[in-house]
């Protein structure tokens, strides 16, 4: 990349690692049509170009409708008519191909600004009625870009290459993030996007160096240009110098020996100096992380997100189907327990279904058990799923976002109602069904007295309790700065979780991604935490902190912690006394295990 200017960004880094490759940039608005001048004699081939690619979108939106209304039905379906008339609406077709002889440029960037005109005007009613039809009109539009890309008109490059990329983005939900193999995509980085949104926990899971956050990385960087992604540091590095190259180069061959090391405590327990057990359990997003669970040596899953099986497709996963994959959890784990959390659909996880169903601003509004409660075929159908899988054995079910008592009263009068269903009709049943609450929400934590009295478990989630309790929305790059897991509010809430259950005998976990930070691990294990579910990537790393500490020193540390009223002096301490056990475990392994000492100074400077 000899002569080509290095540009350096910074952003949020939610999953460590190095990569280096070309990138690939995925469409978003502000780079999908660029515009460029089509001479006058070419102009009407140009126009031809465009309307075979309006013909060839029809054809295929035709196509996909037909499939939805004989998959799914055909309410479904309907909207798939709805962008065929669009594809025939005067204004947006003719002004196009009017507009493109005026100011002969080509179709991609005319149809782009016909669309946003019209978008905007629609926009400007305010009416729910044209916001959606809104959508509707930038998907059709989009449809009809790709197919003039893939037509390719000479000024095009070639559809490229997602063999061994970074893919570049505006935004990434977590549905396109779970579709990435780790073969293809080495990293990926986009413009928002924030430290605990499901994208970002989805990359940690599929072990895909990401930052997140960049504001406007999508501005300057193309298809085919080399990248560097340090997701430890959270930069991006667009047309590197043989220089940086070599410097991270190396730094990728220290994070390989890094994990080499810590994988060298897959069986070693997770106990305190002092011989307390720690209990290490893996989070899963994705069947696929079946393996990366076993090879880290989790000792159990503390959360399956089930909302894989409902992403990614335009209907709902059968009883069948669901029964397979969480059977297929349940005996990979060979005896160890699973929490299976019940479906956690809205926020940033949209499903095909949910899309009409949940409202606007969806993290405050019909997601989670909510949307459970108001739709219960779902809900049976799921719950069904997991006492079938779970026969013969314990299943423990999560039920996410709870904000009062009656919605977990009522979840577990359904459980109940099925699993007397089933007896009746002779079908084998778990040897014991718990049920647990996630407290997320800060009712729910400052109600943990009572609703320890409904639960047999509760399981703490951080990433949503840290957005609810501070108003700070968890995928908003702009208030990224203000989530801070650190806030005395949010400690307090945790606080008061764990003493509830201490004094009513139900155990308490943290699922939340605070759990795989070495800082955090040591506070909550110090707050009274015995059990933490995490990315199974950070298990060796938190089991290296545990086995590195007693519990009177990380009760004094809790104890510190508490005592403080600011996110800053609360990151201070924490800093502080991590540093102090790091110093220590370097002194026990200086002289006999140098890669244990790397592992050590990487983990002096956490995320
Ligand atoms: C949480 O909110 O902390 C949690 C574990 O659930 P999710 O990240 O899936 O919302
Ligand atoms: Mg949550």
């Amino acid at each position: 990349m000899a002569g080509r200017r290095t540009f350096f960004f910074e952003g949020i880094g939610v999953s460590e690692g190095i990569a280096i490759a070309p990138a690939y940039v995925i469409e978003t608005d502000r780079t999908i049509a660029e515009s460029y001048e089509i001479a006058a004699e070419d102009i009407e081939e140009e126009v031809e170009r465009f309307e075979t690619a309006v013909r060839q979108a029809k054809c295929e939106v035709r196509a996909i409708g037909q499939e939805v209304a004989e998959k799914v039905d055909r309410q479904q379906a309907a909207i798939f008519d709805a962008h065929l008339l669009m594809l025939e609406d005067p204004y947006l077709i003719e002004t196009t191909i009017k507009r493109m002889r005026k100011e002969r440029r080509n179709a991609e960037s005319v149809l782009w600004k016909v669309t946003t005109d019209l978008g905007n005007r629609m926009q400007a009613i305010g009416d729910q009625y044209f916001t959606e039809r809104n959508h509707d009109l930038y998907d059709v539009s989009r449809r009809v870009i790709r197919h003039l890309r893939l037509s390719g008109s000479g000024e095009q490059a070639e559809a490229p290459s997602r063999h061994s990329c970074i893919v570049v983005a505006n935004n990434l939900g977590p549905a396109e993030t779970a579709q990435f193999s780790r073969d293809q995509v080495l990293g990926f980085c986009t413009n928002e996007g924030g430290p605990t949104g499901h994208a970002a926990i989805v990359a940690k899971a599929i072990g895909i160096p990401a930052v997140l956050g960049l504001e406007f990385v999508t501005n300057y960087v193309r298809t085919g240009d080399l990248l560097i992604v340090d997701g430890f540091e959270g930069k991006v590095i667009l047309h590197p110098s043989a220089e940086q190259l070599r410097f991270y180069e190396k730094k990728a061959d220290q994070a390989a020996l890094y994990r080499q090391a810590l994988e060298e405590l897959r069986d070693v327990p997770a106990v305190t100096l002092d011989g307390t057990r720690i209990n290490l359990f893996a989070n899963i997003e994705l069947p696929e992380e079946m393996p990366a669970v076993l090879h880290n040596g989790a000792e159990g899953i503390g959360l399956v997100r089930t909302e894989f099986l409902y992403l990614n497709r335009p209907g709902l996963p059968t009883h069948e189907e669901q029964t397979a994959s969480y059977r297929r959890f349940i005996e990979g784990m060979d005896g160890r327990p699973v929490v299976m959390r019940t479906l956690d659909i809205g926020g940033d996880k949209l499903p095909a279904f949910a899309e009409k169903t949940t409202g606007a601003n969806p993290f405050m509004g019909t997601r989670a058990i909510r949307l459970c409660l108001n739709n219960p075929d779902i809900f049976r159908t799921q719950l069904r799923a997991m006492l079938t899988a779970a026969a013969g054995s314990q299943i423990n079910i999560l039920i996410p976002m709870i904000s009062g008592l009656d919605e977990m009263r009522e979840s577990r009068r359904i459980v109940d109602e099925i699993a007397e269903a089933m007896r009746e009709e002779g079908q084998p049943l778990p040897e014991s069904i718990r049920i647990g609450a996630m407290v997320e929400i800060p009712s729910a934590a400052l109600l943990a007295g009572p609703l320890c009295k409904e639960v047999d478990f509760l399981s703490i989630g951080t990433n949503d309790l840290v957005q609810y309790t501070l108003a700070v929305d968890r995928t908003n790059r702009e208030v990224a700065p203000l989530y801070r897991e650190s806030h005395p509010a949010v400690l307090e809430l945790i606080r008061l979780t764990v003493i509830a259950g201490r004094e009513h005998g139900i155990p308490v976990s943290v699922c939340g991604e605070m759990s795989s930070d070495p800082r955090f691990a040591l506070l909550l294990i110090g707050m009274g935490v015995r059990t933490l579910s995490m990315a199974p990537s950070a298990i060796g790393i938190i089991k290296r902190v545990v086995r590195s500490v007693s519990i009177e020193e990380a009760e004094e540390m809790a104890r510190e912690v508490l005592s403080k009223t600011s996110p800053s002096d609360v990151e201070r301490v924490m800093k502080r006394r991590l540093k102090m056990v790091l110093d220590k475990l370097r002194q026990l392994h200086a002289s006999t295990d140098g890669i244990a000492q790397i592992a050590d100074e990487s983990l002096a400077s956490p995320s």
